[in-house]
């Protein structure tokens, strides 16, 4: 799998990187996003650590926005995941409470007096601090959901099958408390050690990023 993981990054030197502040209107309506972290390499360049997109129509501007800007860790997946890791790192016990989720009516209120909200809020801080700093990224535009899903399923378990992309020592996310995110060297639990690229369908991707 390590050639066709070497083909994605490849491929990606074609596409802009965006780093923080973004130029929203640069990034397309439907699509997917590649992140890249500080410090951490792969095939001779920066790694892919996480890879994502989004299902309802036109959604992927506001997708960004949840992970890099909207301080609500419920709302997104990968800022839950970076807290985890911060707050285990620190061996910081507020991690049993970070876990609950907060959309729900009936969680607010029965963990309403059991949470200390400020502190929460420090934490969502510090988080959007860490991807602010630390995460560029990659898109590329497709549209269809099926298809969408499709790709970031296959491009997600490409890498993860990669025998040369490897965390780096440092990496936050050692400190995750999920197995998967410590053995993937990804910021990602779903749609790993799947069905990868092969050798042939893989220019597809490279037609669907070059047109
Ligand atoms: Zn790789």
């Amino acid at each position: 799998m390590s050639n066709e993981c070497s083909t994605i990054h490849e491929l990606t030197k074609k596409l802009k990187r965006h780093n923080f502040p973004y130029n929203e209107y640069e990034i397309p309506l439907n699509g997917i996003y590649l992140l890249f972290e500080k410090g951490e390499k792969g095939h001779n360049q920066d790694r892919i650590v996480r890879v994502g997109t989004h299902t309802g129509e036109n959604q992927l501007r506001p997708r960004l926005k949840q992970h890099f800007l909207l301080e609500n860790k419920d709302r997104s997946i990968f800022r839950k995941n970076i807290g985890r890791a911060i707050l285990s790192k620190n061996n910081d016990p507020f991690l049993k409470y970070w876990e609950i989720d907060l959309t729900t009516r009936k969680n607010r209120e029965k963990y309403s007096s059991a949470i200390d909200f400020d502190y929460q809020k420090e934490i969502e801080k510090k988080i959007s601090q860490y991807i602010q700093e630390n995460f560029s990224f990659c898109v590329f535009m497709i549209n269809g959901k099926e298809k969408r899903l499709e790709i970031e399923a296959k491009i997600i378990s490409t890498i993860s099958w990669c025998g040369k992309c490897k965390q780096s020592k440092e990496w936050l996310g050692n400190y995750s408390p999920k197995e998967k995110i410590v053995k993937s060297g990804l910021w990602l639990v779903n749609e790993l050690y799947k069905t990868p690229f092969t050798a042939t369908d893989i220019e597809e991707l490279d037609i669907l990023i070059n047109g």
